[in-house]
């Protein structure tokens, strides 16, 4: 495979694959593992479905990615206290060397 080709390892978290995928003008990118065998793929849509899913204590602040606000806040013990995290700010830097993205 060529070394010119962008992909993320299996591992990447969701911020340094949107890094990925602004930084480059991507709309998907391809999901390769250590032996370099693709896993998948990973688009912009994905992306925006896993930030939909993303929620706020409202007393503590403590984050979770799920489908479904938690009943209960795992970290301060409040009962229905989730509400729709905010979006994240813009990716601006890279998360891997920390030079801002143009
Ligand atoms: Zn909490």
């Amino acid at each position: 495979m060529s070394r010119d080709v962008v992909s993320v390892r299996p591992t990447a978290t969701v911020d340094q694959v949107r890094a990925v995928l602004v930084s480059r003008r991507l709309k998907r990118v391809p999901v390769v593992n250590d032996e370099g065998r693709l896993q998948g793929l990973i688009s912009r849509a994905d992306l925006v479905r896993e930030l939909a899913y993303h929620w706020q204590c409202r007393r503590c602040g403590h984050q979770i990615r799920a489908r479904r606000p938690p009943n209960g806040c795992p970290r301060c013990g409040a009962a229905e206290s989730f509400e729709a995290a905010p979006p994240p700010a813009a990716v601006n830097t890279c998360p891997t060397c920390g030079r801002p993205l143009g």
